[in-house]
């Protein structure tokens, strides 16, 4: 299986990281920057640690190594980048990170406030009391190995939660290095705990060049850390096949960085649970060339099927078409109309799966249904927009936030 996140340049990213010239003292807090996360209420506080603070005072709490740091070739105009890497009290549970120091202050500061204690089971495995593993990972045919239900699992419940094992850049840093050897993403595997680099061992590659980097390359997921993009590789979540009408999605917590897969309907037993790997409303063509361009390949029906996909895009058509209706009717949306295109909208979206996106939709017609005068309507659909969010974004996700918010403008 073959996973491609999407990237940002790793120039930009360093662009919003500080001055190589500026270090905090320690003990200083990450949280007086501006930053809004906030954990149990109260901020963690978390020493800014770097190779110099190291070298300094002779002690790099709470990561398990000092940190490993290279400088980016054109000195000054960005920040430093180390490895930083995190190992739970019993040892068993790792985590590095390739970040600069203000945000491995950032991790740290989450790890901390981590409400289970990191370790204590393996770490794709749902706590002890959570239903029982409900999956395998299998030969799937002409798949290679994939995740297939042991029992029905129904809707919402949670597949596999994990915490990534490595969270990082992977946009070439061996240019970050300035050349030096090894590589910061070879750096973070190393230090991880044994038995996290035997399962890293055995993971896909797709791109070819140093091997550590195409492990990342092939199977890293984007994650928003502290706003910024960052790449995180789940070995265990990494199994799930694509599939274009999957039946499970990805929920990933900014405040626990974990990331879970969670059943989007009811799977039986023996079926292969799949997620997407890129965006679900693509036309046909335009989702081969991507599907493509990914380096993979899917056989799922809408993909094998001709007639599946030209329904298939006979459907995301109609979306464009309704939402354009919509448009051109202008103040003649009536309260009646609305109904009518929201019904037809509901069912499009249930026949291609496309489940995250009703809260979209619905704050969409939750506005137009309050500029018809139907405001008791507007309200119902509002409120459907807050739990869509917490289904699918999670309950901690700035999505959800914003959906409170959104769904306060049509009280009184
Ligand atoms: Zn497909």
């Amino acid at each position: 299986m073959i996973l491609h996140s999407i990237l940002l340049g790793l120039g930009i990213r360093l662009a919003s990281a500080g001055r190589s010239g500026e270090h905090r003292p320690p003990q200083q807090c990450r949280w007086d920057s501006g930053s809004r996360l906030r954990l149990g209420g109260e901020p963690s506080c978390v020493a800014l640690v770097d190779d110099r603070t190291a070298a300094e005072i002779g002690s790099w709490e709470p990561w398990a190594y000092a940190p490993h740091c290279v400088y980016p070739p054109e000195q000054g105009s960005a920040s430093k980048l180390c490895v930083y890497t995190y190992h739970s009290a019993n040892g068993e549970a790792g985590l590095s990170l390739i970040a600069t120091p203000e945000m491995a202050s950032f991790v740290a500061g989450i790890l901390s406030a981590r409400s289970e204690p990191w370790g204590e089971f393996p770490s794709w495995q749902l706590s002890p009391g959570e239903a029982r593993r409900a999956y395998e990972v299998v030969e799937v045919p002409g798949k290679g190995l994939g995740v297939v239900a042991r029992r029905k699992i129904h809707r919402g419940e949670v597949i596999i939660r994990e915490t990534p094992f490595v969270l990082g850049f992977t946009s070439d840093p061996g240019a970050a290095a300035g050349g030096e050897k090894p590589g910061l993403v070879e750096v973070a595997f190393t230090r991880l705990p044994e038995w996290h680099l035997e399962r890293l061992s055995g993971m896909a590659v797709s791109t070819g060049g140093e091997w550590h980097e195409d492990v990342m390359r092939t199977n890293t997921f984007g994650v928003m850390v502290d706003g910024v993009e960052y790449s995180a590789l789940f070995p265990e979540i990494a199994r799930i096949n694509h599939a274009c009408r999957p039946n499970a999605f990805t929920r990933y917590s900014r405040t626990t960085l974990q990331m879970e897969i969670v059943a989007q309907q009811d799977i039986e037993s023996d079926e292969e649970v799949t997620i997407t790997y890129i965006p679900q409303n693509l036309l046909t063509a335009d989702r081969q060339k991507l599907i493509s361009r990914r380096g993979f390949t899917c056989g799922c029906p809408v993909c094998s099927t001709p007639s599946v996909a030209s329904s298939s895009d006979a459907n995301k058509s109609r979306i464009n078409a309704i939402l354009g209706t919509l448009r051109d009717l202008g103040p003649q949306r009536t309260e009646k109309i609305l109904d009518e295109l929201w019904q037809e909208m509901r069912q499009i979206l249930a026949e291609e799966s496309l489940h995250a996106q009703v809260a979209e939709f619905a704050g969409l017609w939750a506005d137009l249904y309050w500029a018809a005068g139907a405001a008791a309507k507007a309200r119902e659909i509002a409120g459907r927009v807050l739990a869509e969010r917490v289904f699918y974004n999670g309950k901690d996700s700035e999505r959800a936030e914003r959906a409170k918010g959104f769904a306060r403008k049509f009280e009184g």
